[in-house]
Order: C-alpha cells, then structure tokens, then sequence
C-alpha cells in the first residue's frame, strides 16, 4: 500500500482506513490501527504493515488503547480506493474505465469512490506517483533524464511543461465571424453551472461558464457567425474532461492547446497567465509588471476581461493589490470558488507529498 497514503491516514486517525494497514512503531513495539487516538509518532520510527501476523512476527505487541487486533471488517470504499492506488502504481495508468473494469465498478462511480478516500482524482494520484517516482530518483543521484523516463514522464516537454505552455495562435483565422472554420462544441454540468467546450481543428477556440446552455450555445453562435458550428461530444471530449477536472480543482498534467483570435498585447498577457502556476493568484499590477509595462494595469485587467477559454487561461489567478477579486467574466463566486477549489488542492498536495 502506498505509504504516503496511508501516513495521511495515521495523521488524521481516519477510521475507514482500520483493517486495511497496522501501524508499527519501532520505539515502541508496539502495532496500532491508524485510527488509534494515541499521540501520532514520528514519521521515521513507523512501519506499516498489512496484517496483525505480520506485526507480531516482527515482534510488536498490540496496543491496548486501539486494540488492533479486534477489528472486524473493512470499509469498502476505502478497500476500492486502495485497490485503485495498487492498481495505478502497478500499471502507471489512471484510465477509468480500465481502472473500473479491473474493479467491478462503473468509471462514474470509481472516480467519486476513489476521490472520497483519497481526496484526489486517479489521474491527479497518477500525477502525484509520477512526480514523486522522479524526485526520489533524482535525489537518490540519477541524472535526470534517466529518473524522468523511470517515473513515466515520456517527454520533458511533459514534466516542465507548464513552464513551456505556448499560446496556439495563428493570426488572421478568425477573420469575418470564423468564415472557413469548423468548430465542434458540447455542454456538459460542473459545479459552476453550465461548461460550453468549443474547439478547431488546432485546439480549445472558447469556454464559456454560464446557468442557461442555451445562452452558452447563443453566444458561441454570435462569435463565430460565420463558422460551420457542430455539436460534437465524443471529438473534443478529452479536452471537456480535462477542463471539468481543473474547474474541481484538480492539476491535469497536461498541456491543452489553444486556438483564440487575439491582439498581439492580449497574446502576451494570456501567455503570462498560462504560467501562473496552479493554485497561486498574482495581482493586476505583477501581471503588467511580468509583460514589462507597470503602466499597463488597466490594459492588462481588460486583456483578462477578454479571455475566452475560460480556466484554461487561467485569468482568475488574477486579483486585486488588496485581495479583492475584481471581476470575471463569467461570474465573481465562480472565481472564488475556482480559486477555492485549487487551494484546497494544492493543501492535500502537500499534506500527502512532503
Ligand atoms: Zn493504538
């Protein structure tokens, strides 16, 4: 089992992970369950183990507040979610359906079983085993390419390529209302209300967050009048739940492509914005600071008032010198509450990998 994962578990004495792993502690000699509500010890002293056999044939006692060896039973949910990570680690996959086909259970269902006990998306776990695998390997003295090809990177691109996301641009395709351009869409729930995805053949042309789809589908409509408008799931549907993921505050390893029609200026501030990285906020005034003109706070805020893929240039990691959030296009709580949803993110992070 995975050994940060169940660290975690002994953290927060979380009851639903009892049965599942015994605590040992090497000071001590002594096993308990990880929900024991004795003091937590120190990390190095602990060593888990899966059964009280094997506890005992290391010759730890059973403590006798928890009483870890009366327990009868485990929570079926925790007991998927652990299966999933063994799965995950095994295979260095997080496919849902793959995951749920191997597990009995239908992907919809895995994913939110898996989440509740884990805190995280399969693919934001996968991500986690990944980056970690990589760092191990570098501090343990690998060169780095050798660690990042171990630890299932296939690419640099991939491991530092929030540092390297490039705005898809090509000038003067969006000419008369998107003439000549096909653009599939579809709409999907999330907890912000109604998704719009649009995309070209070159990548994600806009997301729109709104309450009535049909408002969404209408404005779409009127900013590519000219353009061959399809609705399109199963096309752009890797795109769709990339974003949905981001939007739940979940990090997606992976870089979306971006076809928008812009000015040279707002060019460079959606860039700049594509690297704020995950869960961090700057304010109007770094921004135009980053694009070299401090002058242009204004421009800047109207450069981001602009921004037509909602999240995947993430314009609402930008707020106001005094912490205020100042506006959003697509409503001010969907901006807190994006915001709330990546901090909460970025804490489990690092309750689980530090
Ligand atoms: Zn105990």
């Amino acid at each position: 089992m995975d050994e940060a994962i169940c660290w975690r578990a002994v953290v927060e004495n979380d009851r639903r992970f009892d049965g599942l792993f015994f605590t040992c502690v090497k000071t001590t000699k002594i096993f308990c369950k990880p929900s024991c509500p004795a003091k937590t010890p120190k990390r190095e002293n602990v060593l888990f183990v899966s059964d009280t056999e094997t506890a005992m044939g290391k010759g730890f006692r059973a403590c006798l507040r928890c009483k870890p060896t009366e327990i009868t039973g485990v929570n079926e949910k925790t007991k998927i979610a652990v299966e999933a990570c063994e799965y995950i680690n095994a295979n260095r996959r997080a496919d849902l359906n793959e995951l749920g086909k191997s597990l009995g259970l239908s992907s919809g269902h895995l994913q939110r079983v898996f989440k509740s006990v884990i805190g995280v998306s399969p693919r934001k776990y996968l991500e986690f085993i990944k980056l970690k695998r990589f760092k191990d390997g570098v501090s343990g003295g690998k060169e780095v390419l050798e660690a990042m090809y171990d630890a299932g990177f296939e690419s640099t691109s991939r491991l530092y390529e929030n540092a390297n996301q490039k705005i898809g641009m090509t000038p003067g395709r969006y000419k008369e209302g998107g003439r000549n351009l096909v653009i599939s869409y579809s709409i999907t729930k999330c907890s912000l209300g109604n998704l719009l995805v649009a995309a070209t053949s070159k990548g994600i042309c806009a997301v729109k967050i709104g309450d009535s789809p049909e408002e969404l589908s209408a404005e779409l409509g009127r900013e590519f009048v000219n353009a061959e408008i399809r609705v399109e799931g199963a096309l752009i549907k890797h795109f769709v739940d990339a974003i949905v993921e981001l939007i739940e505050g979940n990090e997606v390893g992976l870089e979306l492509p971006i076809d928008v029609k812009a000015t040279a200026f707002q060019m460079r501030v959606w860039d700049e914005l594509r690297k704020i990285p995950f869960g961090e906020t700057i304010t109007y005034a770094e921004l135009a600071r980053r694009i070299g003109n401090e002058k242009s706070v204004r421009a800047v805020a109207a450069a981001c008032a602009k921004n037509n893929v909602a999240v995947v240039v993430p314009c609402h990691r930008v707020i106001g010198s005094d912490g205020g959030l100042r506006g959003y296009r697509w409503g001010i709580e969907r901006k807190q509450q994006l915001l709330e949803n990546e901090k909460a993110d970025i804490a489990l992070e690092r309750k689980l990998f530090t």
